[in-house]
């Protein structure tokens, strides 16, 4: 009879817990509607106050993420909202916590037409390193975000070399990433150290390779510009400072002439089944321009060149063989000349020791003849190299990075197109591989098949 009554009374219990425990919420957020989000895109960060465990999921995860994904106990949620340049837009994140369900709910309006958006896109550095106390392996984020700030002067359309005029704001800032992938903040933001068991690295190589480890370097090609720093290996006839991939463009109607084709607006990074990066030569990202002198091996230049490669840019000079005349980047604002030829007069204005090296130059090493017209023109283009002032876009290129931003998939940033986004397919995408490569002596545009 006891055990009765104690069973009874347990039972009776039990039930005053439940239904103390039904009475308060599982959880609660300290805010659930936003209804006027930025087109720009903005960063929500919203309390979650629970003793329970939790999870938080986008259904819009193409536009709009939450970090982190799950917790235990009280926590702070961070929902990143993309800019929005194709229409007015809804979504929602979704918490769950010991089985009760609260939808935060997210509205934002479209940047208004005719009103241009301001890129931020987050580069991860990936510094390749055999030996850290190397310290042309081994590079510091004090360096990386020296030469940064130099090559957002260069975007921003500031002229350093010249002092001149036309230079272009493309209105597009590089940061470095301050999260991981899984939204972890990082110690050293934009900048990850790997230790790596070759060094120097053939760099040709390394862009086409479909190898496991090198794939798995890359970081959401969608989300960052993956930018990777190792020591090349020696080529003959040059020295190679950078190296990029060219974006991919998406056939139809809104097709960037001088890309490869796909027929996806949304790819994945294992759609491509190569490393699609910029590679810059650590061995010069010590090099610096003083005032009054020309230095080709200038690290900052060598990034933005490689970064306009990125976003769709060909070399200004003429790159096809032989001395026909034609205009092959795309951009009647950058006249064509003859490289080979321009070499071959150029010596004229260069003094050299007996050993050949470079001692000095003349004004006249800058002068370009456009094919075309025969008029002579001063380079000033970043995608113009040795020699050149290398420190201003044109219009047309202009253009042509902001259409690869606003179209190209792969490219961080909104997208035009983010509306009516297909989904990624599966598998790797047969296309060929396309990549530049830039250096003293040395200029190459590669295509290989897979
Ligand atoms: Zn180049």
């Amino acid at each position: 009879m006891k055990k009765k009554i104690v069973y009874i009374l347990a039972a009776v219990m039990g039930l005053m817990v439940a239904s103390c425990e039904s009475e308060k919420p599982a959880f609660t957020l300290s805010q659930d509607t936003f209804n006027d989000i930025s087109p720009e895109g903005e960063v929500l960060s919203i309390d979650i106050q629970t003793a329970g465990d939790w999870t938080a999921t986008s259904i819009n995860d193409d536009w709009c993420s939450v970090y982190p994904g799950s917790g235990t106990g009280n926590g702070t949620i961070r929902i990143e909202v993309e800019a929005n340049l194709s229409q007015d837009r809804t979504g929602s994140v979704v918490v769950y916590c010991n089985g009760e369900r609260t939808n935060i709910n997210i509205t934002q309006s479209a940047l208004p037409a005719g009103q241009e958006l301001t890129y931020r896109i987050p580069l991860i550095f990936h510094v390749l390193y055999q030996d850290a106390n190397d310290p042309y392996q081994y590079i510091t984020l004090q360096r990386i975000e020296q030469v940064l700030d130099k090559v957002n002067q260069y975007y921003d359309g500031i002229t350093i070399a010249s002092g001149g005029e036309d230079s272009q704001d493309i209105n597009l800032e590089f940061v470095l990433a301050e999260a991981d992938e899984s939204g972890n903040l990082l110690e050293t933001p934009g900048v990850e150290y790997i230790e790596w068991n070759e060094m120097p690295i053939n760099c040709e190589s390394f862009m086409q390779s479909s190898n496991e480890r090198i794939l798995n370097l890359m970081w959401d090609m969608n989300k960052y510009v993956n930018v990777m720093l190792y020591n090349f290996a020696d080529v003959s006839g040059g020295t190679i400072l950078g190296i990029s991939h060219l974006p991919l463009t998406v056939q139809g109607a809104n097709q960037l002439e001088g890309l490869q084709t796909v027929a996806y607006t949304s790819l994945e990074n294992e759609n491509l089944g190569y490393p699609q990066c910029v590679s810059i030569n650590s061995l010069y990202f010590d090099e610096d321009t003083p005032q009054g002198y020309y230095n080709p091996l200038d690290a900052n230049v060598t990034l933005a060149h490689e970064l306009g490669h990125y976003l769709g840019l060909h070399h200004a000079f003429n790159e096809n063989e032989g001395n026909t005349c034609v205009d092959t980047d795309y951009c009647e604002d950058t006249p064509p000349y003859n490289r080979d030829y321009y070499i071959l007069s150029r010596e004229s204005f260069i003094e050299r020791d007996e050993n050949g090296d470079i001692i000095g130059i003349l004004p006249g090493v800058f002068d370009r003849e456009d094919c075309n017209t025969g008029n002579i023109f001063t380079s000033y283009n970043l995608m113009d190299y040795e020699f050149s002032y290398a420190d201003r876009f044109t219009p047309d290129q202009r253009e042509r990075m902001r259409h690869v931003l606003e179209y190209s998939p792969l490219i961080p940033g909104a997208k035009r197109t983010a509306g009516t986004r297909s989904v990624a397919p599966q598998g790797v995408l047969d296309i060929p591989i396309i990549y530049k490569v830039c250096g003293v002596g040395y200029h190459q545009t590669c295509v290989k098949s897979k």
